[in-house]
This record gives C-alpha cells, structure tokens and sequence, in this order.
C-alpha cells in the first residue's frame, strides 16, 4: 500500500469506522470470532469497515439492517484478516435473498451440448461481478457455528480463487507455498471424498466438497474457520495447506 492508499484508508477509518458497540455486539456471540485477540479482533474491525464503505449490501425482498450487514463484512473479512482488504476488490454489489434462490441456467458439456438446469442455491459468487447470498441460510450458519457451514465464508473462498481466473481450487498461492504440495493434499481429499460417495458412505465432510475441485477449496474454507478440527482431523495435510494460505490456525485460537 502507497502513502496516497494509507491515507485514504486513514480517512475511511476515520469517517466511516464502525462503532465499538455495534461491532461488539454482532461479533462477540459469534463462536467463529472467539479465539481471535483482541488485536485482531481491532484488525477485523477496520478491515469490515471499508469492506462496508465499498461494498453497496442490497436485498431482494429482504430489508438489510446494521447489524446484518455487519455479520456478513466480519464473516467476509475474516478470510482475509492477514491476507488484506486488497485480495476483496474488483467488485462491489452483494445481493440478499431473504431465502435459498432459484436459478436456472444453461450449462455446455465437452461435446458442446446445451443443457438447461435448475438449481436452488444459497449463494453464489460471479466472476468479476456480486456475490449472492441467502439470508436464511447466513442465520442458519451462525445459529448452528460448529456445523462447518457458512455461506459468506463459501463464496469469498470463490472469489479469492478467482482471482488467478475462473475458480478451480487454486487461489494465488504464496511464494512460500509449493503448488505440488496444495495440489496433492486437495487431490487426496477429493478422491477419499469421491470414494466415500462411490461407495455411499458417510463423507468426513459435506460431500457437496467432491462435486468440483472449486467447491473442494471452498466447501474446505468453511471447515477451517467454522470446525477446523473436523478438518485437521481427517485432512491435516490440507488443513495445514489452508494453515500456510490464510495466514491463520483457527484450530489454535478455539482450543
Ligand atoms: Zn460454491
């Protein structure tokens, strides 16, 4: 960040921070949140903030009120509380369902065949463009915190992997990272999920996880921040890819 960016975040810190009880209140319930120090929880805090300042939060037959726009900016924040603000720009609109959303598209397979499909969905995030979200399920998610779903989580995971392009599982990984490394441990997960499907045996994790190797990644994001042991329990190898890509260990901080 320049001097002109610091200054400039400096101005929306100071114009358009969220108040310390409003925020207090929302997050402090929040199971996801606790663990996290109070430094971060500040960090957190600003990075909402201009999350908020930037972002234009509109529902669809759903009013959205303070507090629900705050659950979802320290829900999207949280993804990248050490990675920075910066990996969420590019696009601006969230949309709020009051409920699960039908959608109906047409999808090309290999051979260039058109088909229709109709699909409910509780969120979905577009290239470039919003991320969608159903409301009921955000409440869901933070009613029931250690089932290691959560929405918000799901669809910036999408978009941090769509940052090198469309999602397939690989967001821009550090330069410390070895690819060979992020790829092993996310194929291994796949296959033991896609075992367990093939088989019809109960899945360590959603099994929605083994539909696409973007939805591995993204399905994964939610375990780590939402039930990081279930995760670490029966993926370690991902789990500390996940560890060594956010920058966070939140089986740590909830222990
Ligand atoms: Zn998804």
């Amino acid at each position: 960040m320049n001097c002109i960016q610091r200054a400039y975040r400096r101005y929306i810190l100071h114009r358009h921070s969220i108040p310390h009880s409003e925020w207090a209140a929302v997050i402090e319930p929040m199971a996801v949140f606790s663990g996290l120090s109070a430094v971060e929880k500040a960090h957190l805090r600003e990075l909402a903030s201009v999350f908020l300042y930037h972002k234009t939060i509109d529902g669809a037959g759903i009013s959205i009120t303070p507090p629900m726009a705050l659950t979802i900016a320290a829900l999207a924040c949280l993804p990248v509380l050490k990675l920075g603000i910066g990996l969420l720009t590019g696009w601006r609109y969230i949309l709020i369902y009051p409920d699960a959303f039908y959608v109906k598209r047409a999808q090309t397979d290999a051979y260039g065949v058109v088909h229709p499909q109709a699909r409910i969905l509780s969120g979905e995030a577009w290239q470039n463009g919003p991320v969608i979200l159903s409301w009921a399920d955000i409440h869901y998610d933070v009613s029931n915190p250690h089932s290691g779903q959560n929405v918000v989580i799901h669809e910036i995971a999408h978009k941090l992997d769509m940052l090198n392009g469309r999602a397939n599982g690989m967001p821009p990984l550090h330069t410390c990272m070895i690819i060979t490394e992020w790829t092993a441990a996310f194929s291994q997960a796949y296959q033991a999920l896609q075992t367990s499907l093939n088989h019809h045996h109960h899945t360590a994790i959603n099994p929605y996880a083994a539909s696409d190797p973007a939805e591995c990644f993204a399905v994964c994001s939610e375990y780590f921040f939402c039930a990081p042991a279930i995760l670490h329990q029966y993926f370690p190898e991902l789990y500390r890819q996940l560890q060594l890509y956010y920058r966070q260990d939140p089986l740590l901080r909830q222990n």
